[in-house]
């Protein structure tokens, strides 16, 4: 038999619908269940009058990379719709540790030990233990956020021994390049690191992402449209 989704042409169907789709196409190709994976609406940049449109329609996990921008746009629709799950991608600054723990249920940029320090004195402090992603800078890119591979295993230690909720790996790979093979690496470093998270692909490859294991896809553009600025 074929699958439903197999029938329906992609252009027809509305952004949410399309990605889901797709998502569950590569996960199928893979030999995997969908349910494996969770996808993640960036909402960075966006109104809410944008993102309110995907909680109608039953979606519940969104990113934001700016905890301002976040404490502005979603107490109010936590509020609303307690099962929401809340995601921060890319840096986070430690002065914004505390504030990072009261409002994400998941935290994708732990890259340096200044802020698992950060991290784990906010989480006693607060009371709440938001899932934790160590990034690695997978590329070894001097501009980009992330553990540089040689010290994932010191990095990783620090995270167990301050007790933060470990949750797996995340990475950004080089633009312009084939991403497969940095996909490939990282979810090999998750491996042999005993660790079952993998966050990983954006709008333009996250159906490779989800053949080469990612757990969690973080998707913006193909979701919301382009960015403005
Ligand atoms: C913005 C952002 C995304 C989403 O990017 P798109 O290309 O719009 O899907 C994913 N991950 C991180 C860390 C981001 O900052």
């Amino acid at each position: 038999m074929v699958p439903h989704e197999d029938l329906v042409a992609d252009d027809d169907l509305p952004p949410l619908e399309s990605v889901r789709v797709r998502i569950a196409r590569a996960a199928r190709v893979a030999g995997r269940k969908s349910a494996e994976i969770e996808l993640i609406a960036i909402s960075k940049t966006q109104a809410v009058d944008a993102i309110t449109p995907l909680i109608a329609a039953g979606h519940l996990s969104f990113g934001e990379n700016r905890v301002q921008e976040a404490e502005a746009k979603w107490p109010a629709l936590k509020a609303a719709t307690p099962a929401l799950r809340l995601h921060h991608v890319g840096q986070l600054q430690s002065n914004k540790a505390e504030d990072a723990v009261r409002l994400f249920d998941a935290i994708h940029g732990v890259d340096r030990l200044s802020l698992v320090t950060a991290l784990a004195k906010a989480m006693d402090k607060v009371g709440r233990r938001p899932d934790c992603f160590v990034q690695v800078n997978i590329g070894e890119e001097p501009q980009k956020g992330g553990a540089l591979v040689a010290d994932l295993p010191a990095l990783l230690a620090e995270v167990r021994a301050a007790g933060l909720p470990l949750a797996g790996l995340m990475a950004v790979p080089p633009a312009d390049t084939e991403a497969a093979p940095y996909f490939a690496l990282l979810a090999k470093l998750a491996r042999d690191h005993g660790l079952a998270g993998l966050s990983m692909g954006m709008s333009g490859d996250y159906e490779t992402a989800v053949m080469l294991g990612a757990t969690h896809v973080r998707v913006g553009t193909a979701l919301f449209g382009a960015r403005a600025a």
